[in-house]
């Protein structure tokens, strides 16, 4: 295919689509070029497009990454949207293929006629593309895993332009980067997930009062290592006179409302008093709601890090307080792990955290930046062992290390060299020229 084949395609700064098409959620970009190839063959003819001018190369599901590296300055960006089928290709198995550039609101807005859903993320904006080849922390995540485990076969454009099909029989060891490590092999355009049969969900919103210790932080862990797999819960610590007041979103995958209620009601004995509590029995979309839908300009530019604990200690809860409580103003939320995540062996897949409980997130906001996350975050980045790439707004060496430890580490670059050789699909590993606003 040549450039005049990928014609309407290509969006240069002086086209009206290009205002919509430079950013991403955290920064604003100015590239040379935003392609939209609609189908395999034109993704590698934008990949052609790129390396024959020798220009940076960013990959854009749904623009949603923490690094911002869905964008860049005067290179070229491939921007997957155009690619956004969904379709349930075997109900029986309940296998599904998914484009890449469709958001999860429309993938869950796609499944509930057929009552099946895939355990994705928070938030419905949020693309396929970047969370399916990285991990998939969702609201069902305990009872079905990360999204990645689930990921069945991947179409992947390689640096070469071959199409490939990765499945357990063919490229298993590429199946096995794209899930976790996927930004680093290709382009990947679609996925085969199998679904889980699922309608309603239990939804509950709490707000509980935090001793400043810790100790209720000490208790949610706790519960949340030996509570049924069907509940998962997040949880935002925000800052409240001299402690801080926990807004707690608990999901129990399934539609019983004395299910939900038994779940959720030892959460609420344990902070200081329950400030507020709804619960609700509604669709899985309504989780993962098309409402969430928004175009991407750089809206959000803000810095965020995490990292893992296999269970958390009074040390660690207390550690936590003390970020939250502290002057540095982050804003703090924990992800219950373990269940299904934890089934999974090690070495299974790109994702190698396969022991913790509680995944730590840490946003600043802006004007303040990185250098003040890794300030206040200190107290935690000892406790914490290892890191999710999903919530990782500056990938480097270290991050590398962090979200890839030991063995991983090792077999994912080499798989990366393998299918990438020239490295052309690095970019999200090295610092970007792209502004945050
Ligand atoms: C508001 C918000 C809420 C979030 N909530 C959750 C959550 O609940 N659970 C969770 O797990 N994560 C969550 N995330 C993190 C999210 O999963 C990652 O940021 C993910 O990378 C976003 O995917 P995207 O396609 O929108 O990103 P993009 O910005 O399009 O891509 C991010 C990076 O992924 C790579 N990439 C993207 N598409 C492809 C592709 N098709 N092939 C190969 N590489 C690709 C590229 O390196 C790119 O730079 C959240 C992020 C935000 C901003």
């Amino acid at each position: 295919m040549t450039t005049s084949e990928l014609q309407d395609k290509i969006v240069l700064p002086r086209d009206s689509r290009y205002r919509q098409l430079r950013s991403t959620y955290t920064t604003v970009g100015s590239p040379a070029a935003v392609l939209l190839p609609e189908n395999p063959a034109q993704v590698a003819a934008a990949l052609r497009y790129a390396r024959e001018r020798n220009l940076p190369l960013s990959v854009r599901s749904g623009g949603h990454g923490l690094s911002g590296r869905a964008t860049n300055d005067d290179g070229v960006v491939i921007d997957l949207s155009g690619m956004n089928r969904v379709d349930v290709i075997d109900r029986k198995a309940r296998i599904v293929r998914v484009e890449a550039g469709a958001r999860w609101a429309q993938v869950a807005q796609a499944l509930t006629p057929y009552g099946l859903a895939i355990s994705s993320g928070d938030h419905g904006n949020v693309g396929v593309g970047g969370l399916a080849t990285g991990g998939g922390v969702g609201w069902l995540v305990r009872q079905y895993g990360l999204t990645i485990d689930h990921i069945r076969a991947a179409e992947v454009v390689l640096a070469d332009g071959r199409v490939v099909r990765a499945d357990a029989d063919n490229e298993p060891d590429l199946l096995w980067a794209v899930r976790g490590a996927g930004s680093g092999v290709g382009v990947v355009v679609a996925f085969e997930i199998e679904a889980l049969e699922l309608r309603d969900v239990g939804i509950a919103q709490l707000a509980v009062g935090l001793d400043r210790e810790g100790r209720a932080l000490r208790r949610w862990a706790d519960y949340m290592a030996s509570a049924p797999r069907e509940l998962s819960t997040a949880v935002t610590l925000v800052p409240h006179g001299r402690s801080a007041v926990a807004s707690i979103t608990a999901v129990v995958a399934g539609a019983s409302e004395r299910r939900l209620r038994a779940a959720v009601e030892p959460l609420l004995a344990i902070g200081t008093g329950v400030l507020d509590e709804h619960a609700q029995i509604a669709p899985y979309a309504a989780l993962v709601s098309t409402a969430h839908l928004h175009p991407n300009v750089g809206q959000q530019p803000v810095t965020t890090t995490n990292g893992l604990l296999t269970a958390m200690t009074d040390d660690d809860a207390a550690a936590i307080m003390s970020v939250v409580t502290g002057p540095g103003q982050p804003l703090i939320q924990m992800r219950s792990l373990g269940g299904a995540v934890n089934d999974v062996p090690a070495d299974a897949t790109a994702y190698a955290h396969r022991h913790h409980g509680v995944l730590v997130i840490g946003t600043m906001f802006p004007p303040r930046g990185g250098a003040r996350l890794d300030a206040v975050w200190e107290p935690l980045s000892g406790r914490v062992d290892g890191a999710y790439i999903g919530f990782e707004s500056r990938p480097d060496e270290s991050a590398f290390k962090r979200i890839y430890p030991d063995a991983t580490g090792d077999r994912v670059r080499e798989v990366w060299s393998r299918y990438d050789p020239d490295g052309i699909f690095q970019s999200l590993w090295q610092p970007s020229q792209a502004k945050r606003r």
